[in-house]
């Protein structure tokens, strides 16, 4: 989603619900089934910046760091930053508001994710999912 700065300018405030779709692409670490519900009202800060207030919703389908398992996630963000406007945008006079929320879903996230925060993971010698099953190597290295 692209907006005109000068329509934001002009109008004052921008208010926008649409559906961000860019989470859908297969081989994210964060993909989206559906597309992202968004919700935001736009404002100019100075000349440089952008003020974004909203609410975004959706819901992932991430991999466990541990266990290795696909979980679902339901994400709702409220939004509430000033963002500088960079070179490309004001020269094109747009605001690339996708990159925005983007950055600032991936942010939301944890380097390390995990499908719950005591998930056990895979066992190294026998390789089951401790979240699920018994160890079976449990005996013999002791
Ligand atoms: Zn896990
Ligand atoms: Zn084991």
């Amino acid at each position: 989603m692209k907006i005109s700065i000068d329509r934001i300018k002009k109008e004052g405030v921008v208010d926008l619900e649409y559906e961000d779709e860019q989470f859908q692409k297969k081989g994210l670490r964060e993909f989206a089934e559906q597309p992202l519900k968004i919700k935001v009202t736009l404002r100019l800060v100075g000349s440089n910046n952008i003020s974004v207030k909203g609410d975004i919703d959706g819901e992932f389908s991430l991999i466990c760091d541990r266990c290795c398992e696909e979980f679902v996630h339901h994400k709702h963000l409220i939004i509430d930053e000033v963002f500088e406007l960079d070179k490309k945008e004001l020269s094109e006079r747009m605001v690339n508001l996708d990159l925005k929320i983007r950055d600032y879903v991936l942010e939301s996230f944890p380097i390390k994710i995990l499908c719950k925060e005591d998930c056990k993971g895979i066992c190294s010698g026998c390789g089951v999912n401790l979240n699920t099953q018994e160890c079976k190597c449990r005996f013999k290295n002791k």
